[in-house]
């Protein structure tokens, strides 16, 4: 066919497409674990640090906030599954210790009316249809789904844990995920043979309802571990989980 044809048909095609989403476009979306009324992992229940409590649902949301801001310098949309009503973008960036507020005022990032984020089948389910959504609009993009959390664990585990639910291109992901924290220095889980990084086997719910692939859901760090807690409290340490996350995406997606 002459070439202008086909300039002409190609301009036509993607013109007549109200949202056209390019064979290469990457969609990921966030999924920070907790806040609203559920605050997951709480330093109430054993651990203090300084004169503040720390709650994990505070530490999700920042690492995602970081990811995200990785993600749009390469050009990927993202999209949330839980959202703060008030604070979109407050991201704390001291070199000090951080002890953040938690997140009380997450909502689910679904149509009116605003819900409270909270826990159980019934706010994972919200999460998830956030996903069903955003999957049915972006059909056609690369579309990566990572959920965010920190473990309260044994004193002596530490490092990243990736739950995959044992889906191929999930595993995937996850080993290049492993392979980005090992350059940062974060790739490694004491005692290995009992604590695997990459755990197929938990059928956690957000990844056996889930319907984007690849799909992990990563324990950042254990709050207990003090390797871990320093990384985790410091806006050092989690934006280099974030350059983790970023860079595996980057090289899964090549
Ligand atoms: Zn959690």
């Amino acid at each position: 066919m002459h070439f202008r044809k086909l300039l002409f048909l190609w301009i036509l095609v993607f013109s007549f497409q109200g949202s056209t989403v390019f064979a290469h476009e990457v969609l990921l979306i966030l999924d920070p674990g907790h806040g609203g009324s559920d605050h997951g992992g709480w330093s109430g229940d054993g651990f203090k640090f300084g004169n503040g409590y720390v709650a994990e649902d505070a530490y999700t949301f920042d690492v995602a906030k970081r990811v995200e801001a990785k993600a749009k310098e390469k050009g990927w949309v993202v999209a949330f599954t839980v959202r703060d009503k008030l604070v979109s973008d407050h991201v704390a960036d001291s070199d000090e210790y951080n002890i953040l507020p938690p997140r009380r005022n997450l909502i689910f990032n679904l149509p009116l009316p605003y819900e409270i984020v909270h826990r159980g089948r019934d706010g994972l389910g919200k999460r998830l249809s956030v996903t069903r959504r955003l999957n049915r609009e972006y059909r056609g993009a690369i579309q990566i789904f990572v959920s965010l959390h920190i473990d309260l664990t044994e004193p002596y585990v530490q490092g990243m844990h990736i739950f995959t639910g044992g889906i191929k291109n999930s595993n995937e992901f996850a080993e290049s995920i492993i392979r980005e924290a090992r350059e940062q220095g974060l790739g490694f889980r004491v005692r290995s043979e009992e604590k695997p990084m990459i755990n197929e086997k938990a059928h956690l719910y957000v990844l056996r309802r889930g319907v984007i692939t690849p799909r992990v859901l990563i324990e950042l760090g254990n709050f207990y571990n003090p390797r871990d807690q320093l990384l985790i409290l410091r806006s050092e340490g989690r934006e280099k989980y974030a350059e983790v996350i970023a860079n595996a995406i980057e090289d899964y997606v090549k």
